[in-house]
């Protein structure tokens, strides 16, 4: 997927990840002047129908200020305490700065673990069905790593990968990175005049990795290596990212508007391997049971629709693995699900003109989207099908 502006507007879903540098004066605290510029960027978004996350760092320079902590590299325990005391008033800036425009924010304070999956995948799922609820009822996730209990094996140290993870998790079309350099360039700008600035990556090479070695930004914790790392793991995963100056206010409107950045694309994950994917979790936590009409609707190729669900068992996560099974109980294939277990129980045998009701808030299209699916080789269409779905079914459920 080529990544340009079009992807910061209308129905897509965007993380806003914002560096310290950027927000935080060593002397005054929070530039509020700029958070103000950069509140109202995401509430013009917002109005747009894009669905926002944001991951802002500041909480150590914030504390460290209001701390009076000297100014030398501060000790673990140092850096630690300076988080617990700036997280509270980077949440308080943010929260203040948003509402100006109607918007509410949401502090999520998240470590390596519940990102990774490997503090168990509870823990994971939980963290992600909580941002997926947040964004449900229109409040913004501000996410930041939990500094005051990760200490250094288990911290990410820089919110450049905490932010693609947090694409990855909440499946992201568009990646972020506001920081105090506009882009890559394949030599360092500030030694090299030649320098030439990178506008489109199509795919980070390590051609792309050894310019980002040598172009380092100054100030940024994570500097240009790390952003590279980032785009890695968001544009595997289908998530396009961006490197954007945010040493200007309106940062998100100058991006808007064609000021120069790096777009990198998104990998295509081919819908082969998708579904080869989905096929393999063979480990599904639920069980979706189907009535006639909605196994012979997924025969042809549609997607699954709530109103031909008889019964949901298990308890899942938006984006788990389910069986979905015909009405005698006999597995039928395998699929992503769109809802969490509690919500798509309130939905099944509903039309869609219901859900919004039933849920109090607008639904997603599909239970289960046909591209989502793996279904045994004796459901599959014979591909001369050519059943159009209606435009809403259409819209791909990320
Ligand atoms: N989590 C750190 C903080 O809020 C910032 C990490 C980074 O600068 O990337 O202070």
């Amino acid at each position: 997927m080529r990544a340009d502006k079009t992807l910061l507007q209308g129905d897509h879903r965007v993380v806003v990840k914002v560096g310290s540098a950027l927000l935080v004066d060593r002397k005054d605290g929070i530039r509020q002047q700029w958070l103000a510029s950069l509140a109202s960027d995401l509430a013009a978004l917002a109005d747009t129908g894009t669905q926002l996350l944001l991951v802002s760092s500041g909480a150590i320079a914030l504390g460290r200020k209001l701390l009076d902590l000297p100014e030398r590299s501060l000790k673990l325990d140092e850096s630690q305490a300076a988080a617990a005391v700036g997280q509270i008033a980077l949440g308080r800036a943010w929260s203040e700065a948003l509402d100006k425009h109607g918007l509410v924010a949401g502090q999520v304070l998240l470590t390596l673990h519940d990102t990774e999956g490997r503090g168990g995948r509870r823990r994971y799922l939980n963290a992600r069905d909580t941002l997926e609820r947040l964004i449900g009822l229109r409040a913004l996730p501000v996410i930041n790593e939990n500094d005051t209990i990760a200490t250094s094996e288990i911290r990410y140290g820089d919110n450049d990968r905490l932010a693609a993870r947090v694409a990855t998790m909440a499946n992201a079309d568009l990646l972020v990175l506001l920081s105090d350099v506009d882009g890559l360039y394949d030599a360092p700008p500030a030694t090299n005049a030649n320098a030439r600035f990178i506008e489109h990556v199509p795919r980070i090479t390590p051609q792309i990795e050894a310019m980002a070695g040598s172009a380092a930004s100054t100030r940024s914790r994570g500097g240009m290596v790390t952003k590279i790392e980032a785009g890695k793991i968001a544009t595997a995963s289908g998530t396009a990212m961006v490197i954007a100056s945010g040493t200007r206010s309106h940062p998100i409107r100058a991006l808007l508007d064609g000021e120069r950045a790096s777009w990198f694309d998104a990998q295509k994950i081919t819908e082969s391997a998708r579904k080869t994917w989905i096929a393999g979790q063979l480990e599904t936590v639920g069980r979706i049971i189907l009535d006639a009409g909605a196994v012979a609707a997924l025969r042809s190729g549609k997607s699954l629709l709530p109103a031909g669900v008889t019964q949901v068992e298990g308890r899942f996560s938006r984006g788990d693995a389910v069986t979905i099974a015909a009405p005698d109980g006999s597995a039928l294939g395998h699929g992503l699900i769109g809802y969490n277990d509690t919500d798509a129980r309130k939905i099944i045998g509903l039309r869609s003109d219901q859900w919004e009701t039933a849920l109090g808030y607008a639904g997603r299209p599909a239970l289960i989207h046909r591209d989502d699916m793996a279904l045994d080789p004796t459901m599959r269409h014979d591909g001369t099908d050519t059943a159009r779905q209606s435009d809403t079914e259409q819209t791909l459920e990320r």
